[in-house]
């Protein structure tokens, strides 16, 4: 287990890391310095920051860890590539991260809380219990290290791991500063996906925020009394709230969005649910809005009653949205062998 006693230097903000230097005798500069040779550079340890002094980079070493985690465990998926790691926080606690390589896009799913709270019965995740959320360094970390050791670059950041990314608020929004600041990672903004199941106060919050990323509403329903046999009341808000809440952070933050709808069969697969769905969508939706469908076939989570529906029964899904001029896409999950696949992470 790694040393949990010194701060994690990835937690501190600029803001943070500019006053450390200064209270420590450093000159202002010096800050964008060590960001960069954190962030960009991507040292393996403060010893090699050459332009620093060689006293100061002692400091630097008493005062912070700069990496946490170990890998504990990593699957490679036979059938697309995708990378399954397992890391263990300084604490002990377990955190999975997917990479998943293409020619065209690499792409990570980060974690956001050991655990889940929210629980929807049809997730894997939700068998694990809650434990804490991750800190802001314990989420970038979790792509550093996927970088140092695939050394591959990452071109797109999902929220689509372990945790309700919006019931960590305020460590989420830090991190995508960090993702989105120039000085550290520099993604365009329509690079990184937030995934909220549903967190309606949160999202008008985030359309505050000066980030204005791509969000994803796990909706699963049309109605709520679809929704709310496969979503637990913890997220208490209905269907229709939601999805104007998410319209709504698209128009505040010009993105587009995306409705998250994983098909079960039995559940919520009935034609009229995808007919009700684009009635719904509908009546709120501007000319203007930028919205698509996102339909997920359930993965199997060892869960006997919650299964795929047939391959004609997800195309028909589909096509009622297709009808209606809206944009629908069947999106097959990556590294459903090694228990990466939307859904399927647990530890
Ligand atoms: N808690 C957030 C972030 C998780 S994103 C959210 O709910 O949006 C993970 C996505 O995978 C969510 O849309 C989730 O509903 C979906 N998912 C969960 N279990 C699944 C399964 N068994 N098969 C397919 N998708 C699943």
């Amino acid at each position: 287990m790694k040393d949990n006693k010194k701060p994690h230097f990835l937690n501190f903000s600029p803001l943070l890391a500019e006053n450390y230097m200064i209270t420590n005798g450093q000159k202002k500069f010096r800050t964008k310095q060590l960001l960069d040779w954190v962030y960009k550079k991507r040292i393996n340890s403060f010893d090699d920051c050459s332009d620093l002094s060689a006293e100061f980079r002692e400091k630097l070493k008493n005062d912070f860890t700069l990496y946490t985690f170990e890998i504990k465990d990593k699957k490679v998926s036979a059938l697309d590539g995708s990378i399954r790691y397992y890391f263990s926080t300084a604490h002990g606690d377990e955190v999975i991260t997917v990479f998943m390589p293409n020619p065209e896009r690499n792409t990570i799913c980060l974690s956001s809380q050991v655990g889940c709270p929210v629980k929807c019965t049809f997730c894997a995740s939700g068998s694990v219990d809650f434990k804490r959320n991750l800190t802001r360094g314990e989420i970038l970390e979790q792509l550093l290290q996927v970088e140092r050791d695939t050394k591959l670059s990452t071109d797109s950041v999902l929220f689509m791991g372990m945790g309700e990314p919006l019931m960590n608020y305020e460590n989420v929004v830090n991190a995508v500063h960090s993702l989105t600041s120039p000085e550290q990672f520099a993604y365009g903004r329509r690079k990184i996906v937030i995934s909220t199941a549903g967190l309606v106060p949160q999202i008008e919050k985030l359309s505050q925020e000066n980030i204005s990323v791509k969000l994803a509403l796990s909706l699963h329903g049309a109605d709520d009394e679809t929704r709310r046999k496969i979503v637990p009341s913890i997220i208490p808000y209905k269907v229709e709230d939601i999805l104007q809440a998410g319209l709504n952070y698209g128009r505040q933050t010009k993105s587009s969005v995306t409705i998250e709808y994983v098909l079960i069969e039995g559940i919520n697969d009935d034609l009229q649910q995808a007919e009700k769905l684009a009635d719904l969508i509908q009546e709120y939706l501007y000319r203007t809005d930028r919205l698509k469908i996102n339909i997920i076939p359930h993965n199997p989570t060892g869960v006997d009653r919650f299964k795929r529906p047939s391959d004609e029964k997800i195309q028909s899904f589909k096509d009622c949205f297709m009808r209606r001029d809206l944009t629908a896409i069947i999106r097959e999950s990556k590294g459903t062998d090694i228990g990466a696949a939307c859904g399927q992470l647990t530890i």
